[in-house]
């Protein structure tokens, strides 16, 4: 709306009553809401519920944590307080690390502040006053922080008795502070810099309403129980020690089974779909990586050896073990496409500071193929991965968005190709009326790329397939076939994985199931579970027919009460017990406890099998 010249913004929400509203937009800048126009202009209120709204609550509860600590720590120092996606932190330095109870004080103190409802007023001062401020407050970070900024004029922001250096906007006052929680604190350097001293990273939320609050907080609880690092341990999947090495995941028993189900599961689907198993070696020379563009673009990301002088590099990603296997031998265009599979593992330097349980390791499991194929097969080659995408989606039941990520700045390859490939992409989504989103700039350095997000059942996006166009390699590597015309031809080459990262798809999985995987993707599908001694005989007798009709079984063997071997049952979240006493032995069957259900009576073994069967949907 236009609004006038000399209206101060506040006063005009108050006159108007206008509701929920805590800054503004003016001719398309943010401003404070106590703002007064120099001019008449274009003003856009900005509800407190919006992202941006949501944002200057969160930024100015920042302001209003880091007062609480300076009332709190008479020393303290600050660096940045950033908003962030669902919330915000400040990097503070009391000179100690705070504990939870550090954090329940500055939350109280907290209450104080927006209880007593401090205007947040902002003043322009020179560089140079504001350097003085901080000097005289013993503030280094904000004196670096300061001095790093070009400009002359700065702004300050004052609330009670905290002056910040800042550019604002923020809430009018702190009593717009309603509903916010202080969350966790972790260790951070200032600007990231691992020679400066510790900080410590405060971080807390902030929502416009109690209900959204709570259902934050609600969401919170939920991810740390459905947490896959606390239930890969409590389930015995995997572990990862210090021993062996950050980043490096050892595969116990049950969580190798589940690898092997969904690796089954992969390879069943890729022969299918017309591709061929291949597989190349763990190191490749490092001139290769240097012709590939992998040395000059990923170098960082990559682990490097040497061998009798030699130079190797190990392979963060498996396209040019499959580029050796097609330039083996002459290709003819009757031969393609060609679809070449392997379930290759790659090795990626990560920094130990990201490293998270299976999400980020250092060696992983890709599901990876590179399809070689003519350009005007490319279409229908990408539509067959979105199709194949789509059908193993729906197995393990994910929604998904997609969204293609165009060339990013450090990339290789002509404009043209780049326009080729991010093309052929769009045109496979729309010929097959795909929704899609585009993502600027975040495409693979050799190509354009599809991601796929699926979306977990508490709503959380996970990136797992991608398809990547790439007519760039094809020429660093000289790669032919020779056409009807009897000349030879370049082809087009595309990269993809369905799952993506098994480890990482494994993740997904417990976290999405909250352990409880569904009949086909339990490790252990039955437990057999004799009363008493006196029946081992018997129950090994089902175990051993269970397991001739390759159901995942196993028998519980501790010395323990029924009931006690019922409950560690249900604590691994085995889906069928399997009780077996006199009355079972006599008429040969097992008393079924189905997990979540209860009690299913008593079924002979045959009956048994054949429900357990159906169950799995016949996927594997
Ligand atoms: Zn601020
Ligand atoms: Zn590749």
């Amino acid at each position: 709306m236009r609004i006038g010249k000399g209206v101060n913004l506040f006063d005009y929400v108050k006159a108007h009553k206008l509701k929920n509203v805590i800054a503004a937009k003016v001719d398309g800048k943010i401003v404070d809401l106590n703002f007064t126009l120099d001019k008449e202009s274009d003003v856009e209120f900005i509800d407190i519920n919006s992202k941006e709204g949501l944002e200057i609550l969160r930024h100015s509860a920042a302001h209003i944590m880091a007062q609480a600590i300076q009332t709190l720590f008479k020393n303290a120092k600050f660096a940045i307080g950033p908003a962030i996606e669902n919330g915000f932190y400040y990097d503070v330095d009391i000179g100690r690390p705070l504990t939870q109870d550090d954090l329940k004080a500055i939350e109280v103190q907290m209450k104080k502040i927006t209880a007593a409802n401090y205007p947040f007023v902002r003043t322009n001062v020179s560089k140079k006053e504001a350097l003085k401020l901080f000097k005289e407050k013993g503030d280094e970070y904000k004196v670096e922080i300061i001095e790093s900024i070009p400009d002359e004029q700065v702004s300050l922001y004052q609330q009670g008795d905290f002056v910040d250096f800042c550019r604002g906007p923020h809430i009018p006052s702190t009593g717009y502070l309603k509903h916010f929680k202080l969350l966790s604190v972790a260790s951070a350097y200032f600007r990231g810099d691992e020679t400066r001293p510790s900080m410590q990273r405060i971080y807390g939320t902030a929502f416009a309403t109690k209900e959204d609050l709570d259902n934050y907080l609600n969401f919170l609880e939920e991810v740390k129980k459905r947490d896959h690092r606390k239930l890969g341990k409590e389930l015995d999947l995997f572990s990862i020690n210090d021993d062996v090495g950050a980043g490096f995941v050892i595969w116990h028993p049950k969580g190798a089974m589940l690898r092997e189900i969904i690796e089954t599961f992969e390879k069943k689907e890729h022969l299918k779909r017309g591709y061929e198993f291949v597989r190349g070696p763990e190191l490749l020379k490092t001139q290769l990586w240097k012709v590939s563009g992998h040395y000059d673009n990923y170098r960082e990301n990559m682990y490097f050896t040497e061998i009798e002088n030699v130079s190797f590099g190990i392979k963060p990603m498996n396209c040019l073990g499959h580029i050796q296997v097609y330039k083996s031998r002459l290709r003819s265009y009757r031969e393609l496409p060609k679809r070449f599979f392997e379930l290759g593992v790659v090795h990626r330097h990560e920094k130990s500071g990201v490293l998270h349980g299976l999400l980020r390791v250092r060696e992983f499991t890709q599901d990876d193929a590179h399809i070689f194929c003519t350009k005007e097969q490319l279409n229908d080659e990408i539509i067959g991965v979105l199709d194949f995408v789509k059908y193993a989606m729906d197995i393990f039941k994910f929604d998904y968005e997609m969204e293609i990520s165009t060339r990013p700045e450090k990339s290789i390859g002509t404009d043209e190709d780049w326009e080729n490939a991010t093309n052929a992409l769009i045109n496979a989504l729309e010929n097959t009326k795909r929704p899609y989103q585009i993502n600027e700039g975040d495409g693979a350095f050799y190509g354009p790329k599809i991601d796929v997000k699926l979306k977990d059942a508490i709503g959380r996006k996970w990136q797992c397939a991608t398809i990547q166009c790439d007519f760039t390699l094809p020429e660093r590597f000289n790669l032919e076939y020779i056409d009807k015309d009897g000349l030879p031809k370049r082809p087009v080459m595309v990269h993809r994985v369905i799952l993506g990262s098994i480890e990482r798809f494994i993740a997904v999985l417990i976290e999405n199931y909250a352990g409880d995987f569904p009949l086909w993707l339990a490790p252990i599908q039955a437990r057999v579970i004799p009363v008493s001694e006196k029946f081992d005989n018997y129950a090994n007798d089902v175990y051993e027919q269970l397991k001739k009709a390759e159901i995942r079984v196993d028998i519980e063997k501790r010395n323990e009460t029924i009931s006690k071997k019922i409950r560690y049952a249900e604590l691994e979240k085995i889906p069928y017990v399997l009780v077996v006493g006199q009355k079972e032995s006599e008429k040969n069957g097992v008393s079924v406890r189905k997990r979540k259900e209860g009690d299913l009576g008593l079924l002979s073994i045959d009956e048994f099998i054949t429900k357990i069967k159906n169950e799995s949907g016949g996927v594997l």
